[in-house]
């Protein structure tokens, strides 16, 4: 199949399959959008999504977050990975936001990536899911996902980041990442694939399809 059809056809399988995708970050602003995204990183969508659940409640924006204590902060994110350097980097990154953006969350890549703790995956998060814009974050699951398809062949996340905006048309982008990010989740799954229940089984390339009881 060439990359223009297996893109259209994905598309259209992975629509029925999840007919209104989203991150399973819970968030209601852009800036907790952030702060969630800058937890994610080494630790389960579920497990951040019960730290925020805590954490918004009495720090819902930047000014708050700003002037919770260092100590505070740490105590509540403590059961997530690196919780001692995401704490620094959220409370410098809610200083900044406070100084610099009125408490406000940047739309543009230099800015987001400016600010501490963000890097290239968190700000394409932020931008597509906060502003709508046409990129694509590459996590393990992406990275994997799109791999196995065949739609990319490379180990280097930046080169499936320009590979995948290359051949996905834009108003398919945001979409697209979410649909590879939950069929990487819950179907193609890093040691085991659930090849027998794959909707896209046609279009993968993947030499070592698993088809054995789910
Ligand atoms: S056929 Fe298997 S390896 Fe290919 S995308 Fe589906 S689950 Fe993944």
């Amino acid at each position: 199949m060439k990359p223009k059809d297996k893109i259209t056809f994905i598309n259209a399988a992975f629509e029925k399959r999840f007919p209104a995708p989203k991150s399973e970050l819970e968030y209601a602003t852009p800036f907790q959008l952030l702060v969630a995204t800058m937890l994610a990183a080494q630790a389960t969508d579920k497990k951040v999504n019960a730290v925020t659940s805590v954490l918004f409640k009495s720090c819902p924006d930047a000014e708050s977050m700003s002037r919770i204590g260092l100590d505070d902060l740490r105590e509540i994110i403590r059961s997530i990975n690196y919780y001692n350097n995401k704490a620094k980097n959220i409370l410098a990154a809610s200083n900044t936001l406070v100084t610099e953006y009125n408490g406000n969350v940047p739309g543009t890549r230099t800015a987001l990536e400016n600010l501490p703790g963000v890097g290239r995956k968190t700000a394409n998060i932020v931008l597509a899911n906060a502003f709508g814009e046409p990129v694509m974050a590459v996590d393990t699951h992406v990275q994997r996902v799109s791999n196995r398809i065949g739609l990319v062949k490379t180990d280097k996340p930046r080169d499936t980041e320009d590979a995948l905006i290359a051949i996905i048309p834009p108003e398919l982008i945001i979409n697209f990442h979410h649909y590879l990010v939950l069929h990487g989740r819950y179907t193609c799954k890093a040691r085991k694939p659930l090849c027998r229940e794959c909707p896209i089984v046609e279009a993968c390339d993947y030499p070592e399809k698993q088809f054995g009881a789910s």
